[in-house]
Protein backbone atom coordinates (compact mmCIF):
# COMPACT_ATOMS: atom_id res chain seq x y z
CA UNK A 1 0.00 0.00 0.00
CA UNK A 2 1.33 3.54 -1.02
CA UNK A 3 0.33 7.05 0.53
CA UNK A 4 0.87 10.08 -1.06
CA UNK A 5 -0.21 13.90 -0.78
CA UNK A 6 -3.22 13.67 -3.59
CA UNK A 7 -6.45 13.40 -2.52
CA UNK A 8 -7.45 9.95 -3.74
CA UNK A 9 -8.98 9.71 -7.68
CA UNK A 10 -12.71 8.91 -7.90
CA UNK A 11 -13.57 5.45 -7.49
CA UNK A 12 -10.76 4.58 -6.42
CA UNK A 13 -12.12 4.09 -2.07
CA UNK A 14 -13.96 1.98 -0.45
CA UNK A 15 -17.90 3.21 0.88
CA UNK A 16 -20.48 1.87 2.77
CA UNK A 17 -22.89 1.53 0.10
CA UNK A 18 -20.15 -1.14 -1.67
CA UNK A 19 -20.13 -3.41 1.43
CA UNK A 20 -22.96 -5.37 0.76
CA UNK A 21 -21.83 -6.33 -2.41
CA UNK A 22 -18.67 -7.60 -1.18
CA UNK A 23 -19.99 -9.32 1.64
CA UNK A 24 -22.22 -11.18 -1.35
CA UNK A 25 -19.10 -12.04 -2.97
CA UNK A 26 -17.69 -13.56 0.68
CA UNK A 27 -20.49 -15.69 0.44
CA UNK A 28 -20.10 -16.66 -2.57
CA UNK A 29 -16.40 -17.73 -2.02
CA UNK A 30 -17.75 -19.48 1.16
CA UNK A 31 -20.42 -21.41 -1.16
CA UNK A 32 -17.18 -22.19 -3.31
CA UNK A 33 -15.58 -24.07 -0.67
CA UNK A 34 -18.56 -25.88 0.25
CA UNK A 35 -18.16 -27.04 -3.39
CA UNK A 36 -14.39 -27.96 -3.41
CA UNK A 37 -13.77 -25.00 -5.48
CA UNK A 38 -11.40 -22.10 -4.51
CA UNK A 39 -13.11 -19.64 -2.24
CA UNK A 40 -13.65 -16.88 -4.48
CA UNK A 41 -16.71 -14.79 -5.34
CA UNK A 42 -17.81 -11.84 -7.93
CA UNK A 43 -20.90 -9.43 -8.36
CA UNK A 44 -21.76 -7.47 -11.60
CA UNK A 45 -23.70 -4.39 -10.37
CA UNK A 46 -25.45 -1.87 -12.88
CA UNK A 47 -24.99 1.83 -12.65
CA UNK A 48 -27.78 2.01 -10.57
CA UNK A 49 -26.96 -0.56 -8.10
CA UNK A 50 -28.88 -3.40 -9.71
CA UNK A 51 -27.14 -6.58 -9.40
CA UNK A 52 -26.63 -7.90 -13.10
CA UNK A 53 -24.75 -11.18 -12.42
CA UNK A 54 -22.49 -13.03 -9.79
CA UNK A 55 -20.31 -16.58 -10.08
CA UNK A 56 -17.92 -18.11 -7.69
CA UNK A 57 -15.11 -20.20 -8.67
CA UNK A 58 -15.61 -23.26 -10.36
CA UNK A 59 -12.28 -24.45 -11.27
CA UNK A 60 -11.61 -27.47 -9.46
CA UNK A 61 -15.19 -28.44 -10.00
CA UNK A 62 -15.32 -28.22 -13.90
CA UNK A 63 -11.24 -29.10 -14.18
CA UNK A 64 -10.68 -25.91 -16.28
CA UNK A 65 -8.61 -23.37 -14.10
CA UNK A 66 -9.67 -20.40 -16.13
CA UNK A 67 -13.26 -20.40 -14.39
CA UNK A 68 -12.71 -17.96 -12.55
CA UNK A 69 -15.62 -15.85 -11.33
CA UNK A 70 -14.43 -12.15 -12.65
CA UNK A 71 -13.58 -14.00 -16.16
CA UNK A 72 -17.19 -15.45 -16.00
CA UNK A 73 -18.33 -11.88 -15.03
CA UNK A 74 -16.65 -10.49 -18.34
CA UNK A 75 -17.71 -12.87 -20.64
CA UNK A 76 -21.60 -12.48 -19.08
CA UNK A 77 -21.23 -8.84 -20.37
CA UNK A 78 -19.73 -9.02 -23.37
CA UNK A 79 -23.01 -11.17 -24.36
CA UNK A 80 -25.58 -9.35 -22.35
CA UNK A 81 -24.67 -5.15 -21.87
CA UNK A 82 -24.13 -2.77 -24.12
CA UNK A 83 -20.66 -0.84 -24.34
CA UNK A 84 -21.86 2.13 -22.23
CA UNK A 85 -23.74 -0.46 -19.49
CA UNK A 86 -20.38 -2.37 -19.27
CA UNK A 87 -18.24 1.00 -18.73
CA UNK A 88 -20.34 2.09 -15.79
CA UNK A 89 -20.96 -1.45 -14.35
CA UNK A 90 -18.38 -2.38 -11.07
CA UNK A 91 -16.94 -5.72 -10.57
CA UNK A 92 -16.85 -6.38 -6.89
CA UNK A 93 -15.10 -9.50 -5.93
CA UNK A 94 -13.60 -11.26 -2.91
CA UNK A 95 -10.23 -11.52 -4.22
CA UNK A 96 -8.32 -8.34 -6.45
CA UNK A 97 -8.30 -9.85 -10.04
CA UNK A 98 -6.14 -11.93 -11.44
CA UNK A 99 -3.59 -10.90 -14.83
CA UNK A 100 -5.90 -13.46 -16.51
CA UNK A 101 -9.54 -11.21 -14.93
CA UNK A 102 -8.14 -7.91 -15.31
CA UNK A 103 -7.51 -8.37 -19.25
CA UNK A 104 -10.80 -9.80 -19.79
CA UNK A 105 -12.25 -6.84 -17.72
CA UNK A 106 -10.28 -4.10 -19.74
CA UNK A 107 -11.02 -6.01 -23.18
CA UNK A 108 -14.67 -5.81 -23.07
CA UNK A 109 -14.58 -2.00 -21.14
CA UNK A 110 -16.02 -2.73 -17.84
CA UNK A 111 -15.94 0.16 -15.17
CA UNK A 112 -14.66 -0.09 -11.73
CA UNK A 113 -13.27 -2.50 -9.34
CA UNK A 114 -13.37 -2.97 -5.65
CA UNK A 115 -11.89 -6.51 -4.14
CA UNK A 116 -12.24 -7.45 -0.80
CA UNK A 117 -8.74 -8.79 -0.24
CA UNK A 118 -5.73 -8.10 -2.57
CA UNK A 119 -3.53 -10.44 -4.46
CA UNK A 120 -0.71 -9.01 -2.02
CA UNK A 121 -2.56 -10.37 1.01
CA UNK A 122 -2.70 -13.44 -0.94
CA UNK A 123 1.06 -13.85 -1.62
CA UNK A 124 1.22 -12.93 2.23
CA UNK A 125 -1.25 -15.16 3.45
CA UNK A 126 0.63 -18.27 1.46
CA UNK A 127 4.26 -17.11 2.90
CA UNK A 128 2.75 -17.14 6.35
CA UNK A 129 1.50 -20.91 5.87
CA UNK A 130 4.48 -22.08 4.29
CA UNK A 131 2.77 -22.31 0.13
CA UNK A 132 5.40 -22.56 -2.30
CA UNK A 133 3.27 -23.23 -5.08
CA UNK A 134 3.26 -20.39 -7.55
CA UNK A 135 1.30 -18.79 -9.88
CA UNK A 136 1.86 -19.32 -13.42
CA UNK A 137 1.15 -15.97 -14.35
CA UNK A 138 3.25 -12.70 -13.16
CA UNK A 139 1.72 -11.21 -10.26
CA UNK A 140 0.59 -7.87 -12.27
CA UNK A 141 -1.68 -5.95 -10.30
CA UNK A 142 -5.07 -5.02 -11.90
CA UNK A 143 -3.78 -1.16 -12.60
CA UNK A 144 -0.53 -2.74 -14.38
CA UNK A 145 -2.95 -4.80 -16.47
CA UNK A 146 -5.63 -2.02 -17.27
CA UNK A 147 -4.19 1.45 -16.61
CA UNK A 148 -6.57 4.54 -15.99
CA UNK A 149 -9.13 1.45 -14.12
CA UNK A 150 -10.36 2.92 -10.88
CA UNK A 151 -10.18 0.07 -8.29
CA UNK A 152 -10.61 0.15 -4.24
CA UNK A 153 -9.84 -2.18 -2.27
CA UNK A 154 -9.24 -4.21 0.28
CA UNK A 155 -11.61 -4.34 3.55
CA UNK A 156 -9.55 -5.26 6.82
CA UNK A 157 -12.66 -7.31 8.61
CA UNK A 158 -13.89 -8.70 5.03
CA UNK A 159 -10.19 -9.99 4.27
CA UNK A 160 -10.11 -11.73 7.37
CA UNK A 161 -12.82 -13.84 6.03
CA UNK A 162 -11.55 -14.50 2.98
CA UNK A 163 -8.34 -15.91 4.63
CA UNK A 164 -10.30 -17.80 6.53
CA UNK A 165 -11.88 -19.20 3.59
CA UNK A 166 -8.52 -19.79 2.01
CA UNK A 167 -7.10 -21.89 5.21
CA UNK A 168 -10.11 -23.87 5.26
CA UNK A 169 -9.79 -24.65 1.34
CA UNK A 170 -5.81 -25.82 2.13
CA UNK A 171 -6.97 -27.25 5.37
CA UNK A 172 -9.92 -28.88 3.93
CA UNK A 173 -9.52 -31.81 6.79
CA UNK A 174 -10.21 -29.43 9.24
CA UNK A 175 -13.30 -28.50 9.73
CA UNK A 176 -13.92 -24.69 10.67
CA UNK A 177 -10.69 -22.41 10.45
CA UNK A 178 -13.01 -20.01 13.28
ZN1 LIG B 1 -8.68 -14.64 -12.36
Amino acid sequence: MTTDDRPPAPGTTVTEADLPYLRRCVELAAEAVAAGDWPFGSVLVGVDGTVLAEDRNRESSTGDPTRHPEFELARWAALHLAPEERASATVYTSGEHCPMCAAAHGWVGLGRIVYASSARQARDWKAEWGVTATSPLSPLTVQEVVPGLPVAGPVPELAERVKGLQWRFRNPEVSEAD
